[in-house]
Formats: structure tokens, C-alpha cells, sequence
């Protein structure tokens, strides 16, 4: 079984020092592991923005995409080989402005993919103009006088789409984090996990140190049950968005794949399309 080392390849990741996508891809690494997956059943797709880069950092299979389209490539690999299983990554700009279409209908297609945005607040690899996640009044180069547009909140969006997995961490919270990104791997469809990892160079707002005041953790509420569509959303409004764990999860609804005759791993093994490498070397 592989370590959470050996899903790490040799290239050094270029963000900044101190940037949260660091420990994201340590929590990735280390989910794949718990789960017992090896690098070849991992495939990485990511968008572009600084988080984008993450694919060429984890040793498994990797896709470097376009601006926003991460998730139709994640969801064709998904349909390629449903035996992979697959992480989609990017940016709150990637995945919540030009992707933001996609994510909804990802949500409501539900295919098994885990889709694990980092939300900085901010354009980082651009040098730091407002996003859709900044808070009002935000000022960058692109909002000089502050941004007079109000913050999207994809957990609000996602749960309204019909999301069945909906998680929100922060990069410093590693084992809050890894368990997150484990559930959402094993839960059976679309998973959407949002993780605060501020920017350093570009973010002076939202720092690591406002998030540790801000946040709330539903380790709090023993009483919470994730299974509770309004009550998931009474919470993340109730925090205003700031909720961290496991937001909602709904156990019941198949994936996609699931319901497509041609994908069931009947009709598949009918079909003959899994060819095992002894086959392969007979071609
Ligand atoms: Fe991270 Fe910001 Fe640096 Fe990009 S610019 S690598 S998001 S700290
Ligand atoms: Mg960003």
C-alpha cells in the first residue's frame, strides 16, 4: 500500500512560502493514502491559478487544464475509467466565476469526482485582483475603491443545486482536512470541498490569523446532522459562510455513473472494454 510519500513526485512546488496550497496538497496526499489507493488509480485534474499547479506536484495521473474547465475534463476521466478515482482542484476564480457554470451542473450531474477548491479569496498567479469569494468593500488593482459587489457563497449555491456532499476546511486544520477529503473520495457521487487557504503575498485581508478568529467549527454542535438539508443551510448563513466540517451529506442519491446503463460495471465487463495488461501485450 502506498505512503502519503510516494504520492509526491520530484518537482518542487513554486508557491509562495507560507501559501495554504502547500498543506492542501500534504491533506491530499495523505487522504490517498488512508483510503489505500496507489498512484495509478489517482488522477489529479486541475484548472488554471496558482492551486492549478497541483497536478504537476502529485505523483499520480495528472491534467493541466484550461481557465475554469476543470471539471468537464475531471468528469470525462471520471467516464473513461470509473475504476480511477478522481480529485478536481482549482481556485475560487477558477471554479466560482469563469468555471462557476460548470460546478453547478457538476453538482447536479453527480458524478464520482471530488472536486476540492482553494479559496483565497483573490486572484493570486495575476497578482491580486478581486474574486467573486472577496468580501465587499475589498480592495485590490481591479476594485481600487473597494468592491462594491456582494460575495458569492458556493455552499449556499452548491446545496440549492442539489449538491449530495458539501465540506468546508481550512489548510491549517490538516486532520480536519484529510478526514474531509477522505469522506469525499468514499462518498458516492459529487463531492464539493471548499478549503480556506489564504494568500500571503496578495491577501493582507483574510490571513491565516482572521481565519483562526473567524471560523466555526461544527465540532461544536454534537448535535449536528449532516444529513439535514435546511439545517446545513441555516448554518452556513447563520456563520455567514465561515461554517467548517461536514456540511451536508446525502447517502441516498446514486451517482451518475450509477445510473447509466452503459457505465454499470456489468455492462462494462459485457462490453469487454477493461483489457488487462496481459491482454494488452497480446494486441
Ligand atoms: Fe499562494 Fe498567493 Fe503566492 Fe499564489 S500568490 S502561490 S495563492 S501565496
Ligand atoms: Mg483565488
Amino acid at each position: 500500500m502506498a505512503t502519503f510519500k510516494e504520492f509526491r513526485n520530484n518537482v518542487k512546488p513554486n508557491w509562495c512560502p507560507g501559501c495554504g496550497d502547500f498543506s492542501i496538497q500534504a491533506a491530499i496526499q495523505r487522504a490517498a493514502a488512508n483510503v489505500g489507493l496507489e498512484p495509478e488509480n489517482l488522477a489529479v485534474i486541475s484548472g488554471i491559478g496558482c492551486s492549478g499547479r497541483i497536478s504537476g506536484y502529485i505523483n499520480a495521473y495528472g491534467f493541466h487544464g484550461i481557465h475554469g474547465r476543470v471539471l468537464p475534463i475531471a468528469q470525462g476521466v471520471k467516464l473513461a475509467n470509473r475504476e480511477l478515482t478522481v480529485i478536481a482542484s482549482g481556485g475560487d476564480g477558477d471554479g466560482f466565476a469563469i468555471g462557476m457554470g460548470h460546478t453547478v451542473h457538476a453538482i447536479r450531474r453527480n458524478l464520482n469526482v471530488t472536486y476540492i477548491v482553494m479559496d483565497n479569496q483573490i486572484y493570486g498567479l495575476t497578482k491580486g485582483q478581486t474574486s467573486p469569494r472577496s468580501a465587499e468593500g475589498f480592495k485590490t488593482k481591479s476594485t481600487p475603491e473597494g468592491s462594491i459587489e456582494t460575495t458569492l457563497s458556493p455552499l449556499e449555491i452548491a446545496l440549492s443545486a442539489g449538491a449530495t456532499f458539501v465540506a468546508q476546511s481550512f489548510s491549517s486544520d490538516l486532520k480536519q482536512l484529510t478526514k474531509l477529503i477522505e469522506e469525499g473520495i468514499n462518498h458516492e457521487g459529487f463531492s464539493l470541498i471548499n478549503v480556506f487557504s489564504p494568500c500571503v503575498t496578495f491577501n493582507k485581508i483574510n490571513t491565516y490569523d482572521w481565519f483562526k478568529e473567524n471560523i466555526v467549527n461544527l465540532e461544536q454542535f454534537p448535535d449536528y446532522d449532516p444529513s439535514n438539508r435546511v439545517q446545513a443551510m441555516n448554518k452556513i448563513m447563520e456563520t455567514n459562510g465561515l461554517v467548517t466540517g461536514l456540511i451536508y451529506q446525502n447517502k441516498t442519491r446514486k451517482s451518475y455513473e450509477d445510473m447509466i446503463t452503459g457505465f454499470k460495471p456489468e455492462a462494462l465487463a459485457k462490453q469487454n472494454i477493461k483489457i488487462t495488461p496481459e491482454e494488452f501485450d497480446k494486441l
